[in-house]
Formats: C-alpha cells, sequence, structure tokens
C-alpha cells in the first residue's frame, strides 16, 4: 500500500458499523471474521439487519485495519459484509490493505456497484463474491425499493468472465416472491451461462425486518423448482 493510502485509510469516515470477530460458517472453507458496513442504496422489505442499513458506523478502516493485525495466523479470511460495502468510499483501497496483511477476501454485496467490483477483480483482490439477486426488473422496486438490475446483471457479467468462486442466493419471502418467480430467476441465470448452484434462503421469521414483514407461512413449490435448467438448493 502507498504513503497516501496509509493516510487516506487513518482519516476515512466510520463505515464500518461492527465486527464479528470469528465465523466458520460465513467465508466457505474459512476461518473468518465480518466487517458490517453501515448503510445501504437498496431498502429490502426483509432485510434483516435494519439497525446496520440505518445506523451510523463506529469504526474507521484504520481500526479495522488494527483488529486484523491482532489476527494474522489466527484467522485467514475476511468478509465484507453490510448493508452494501461496495458504496463506501476508498473501499478498494482498504480491501487492498487487507489483502496486503495476508488475508483472503470474501464480498456480499447486492450487486449495485459493478465499477468497484471491475476493479477489485481486474486487480485480482477479492477471492469470493456472494451476489445477492433481489428479483426479476418486474419485481425489483416492489421489494428493494430501487432499480439495480442492470447494475446487478453487468456484476454478475463481471463475476462469469472473471471465473473466481461466487454464488448467487436469493432470499424468498413468498409473500413477495412466488415459484415462479424463482423459476424466471434460474432461467436469467441459465441464459447467462451460469454453471453454479442458486442457493434459496428462505426468510427468517421472528427477526425485525426493514419493512416490518413477519411471517412467512406458504412454502416454495418444491416440484416446480426440479423443472430449473440450473441446481437449485435451499438453505435453510
Ligand atoms: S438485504 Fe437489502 S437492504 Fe438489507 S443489506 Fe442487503 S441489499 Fe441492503
Amino acid at each position: 500500500m502507498n504513503t497516501s493510502n496509509v493516510h487516506i485509510l487513518k482519516r476515512t469516515a466510520k463505515n464500518i458499523y461492527s465486527i464479528t470477530p470469528f465465523t466458520l460458517l460465513d467465508f466457505p472453507g474459512h476461518p473468518a471474521c465480518i466487517f458490517w458496513f453501515s448503510g445501504c442504496n437498496m431498502r429490502c422489505l426483509y432485510c434483516y439487519n435494519p439497525d446496520i442499513v440505518l445506523g451510523k458506523g463506529s469504526l474507521r478502516y484504520n481500526d479495522a485495519l488494527g483488529f486484523l493485525k491482532t489476527r494474522i495466523g489466527l484467522l485467514n479470511g475476511v468478509v465484507m459484509s453490510g448493508g452494501e460495502c461496495t458504496m463506501h468510499p476508498y473501499f478498494i483501497e482498504f480491501i487492498a490493505a487487507v489483502k496486503q496483511l495476508g488475508f483472503l477476501v470474501k464480498v456480499d454485496t447486492n450487486g449495485s456497484k459493478p465499477k468497484v467490483l471491475q476493479t477489485l477483480l481486474e486487480d485480482t483482490l477479492i477471492d469470493y463474491v456472494a451476489l445477492d439477486f433481489k428479483a426479476m426488473p418486474e419485481k425489483e422496486i416492489a421489494i428493494t425499493g430501487g432499480r439495480f438490475f442492470e447494475e446487478f446483471s453487468a456484476s454478475l457479467d463481471l463475476l462469469l468472465f472473471y471465473d473466481i468462486p461466487f454464488e448467487v442466493r436469493t432470499t424468498v419471502h413468498q409473500s413477495l416472491l412466488t415459484s415462479a418467480d424463482i423459476l424466471s430467476m434460474s432461467g436469467f441465470l441459465n441464459q447467462k451461462s451460469y454453471k453454479g448452484v442458486y442457493y434459496l434462503q428462505n426468510f427468517k421469521s421472528g427477526v425485525p425486518t426493514l419493512g416490518n414483514i413477519k411471517s412467512n407461512r406458504a412454502s416454495l413449490d418444491h416440484a416446480a423448482l426440479e423443472s430449473s435448467l440450473i441446481p437449485v438448493v435451499i438453505r435453510n
């Protein structure tokens, strides 16, 4: 990292809401920590992290790097999550500093910042990506409050082109997405020649959400999902 980047990372705003110091679940195959970035450019009704999305950060990049220096040899991965981590200024410089410490980096993203993703991929700064697929365009705004389908599609194209390990995943609340929607989304992924698993994550009832939505009584039609042309796996 060059000297000017060191100074930038000391002075940045407090972008990071909190740190989970250890996880074996969030970075496939790697003991890792999670940096939760505050703020998001979407407002998904089912979002479980309203405090993180609406709240302010408490840690600067430099604080997070200080934490990582105490974990060298104990962890080998860092998950950048949130919120939407890619929307923060100097995110690329921060990841470069994390890589210089010897950690692998996973990015959890809604895909709304393909230019940031492109730089990270070009500079080989990331090792794994979890890309959220919110909905096809006709349902996107009702679920997320925004329009980012083109950006999502561009992010998917980049990940396919650079051929790094990544997964596509969708949170499913049956009042928002039906089995037919999921089949339409898996069809889109198939058209793009996505060869990986398409992960579905059932909405967890009983937790606070951004849209204050609660129950999730209906269930997906598993028989219908079997007609998907790519593998669809329900993760929870
Ligand atoms: S679920 Fe939606 S609102 Fe919540 S962090 Fe992810 S993209 Fe942002």
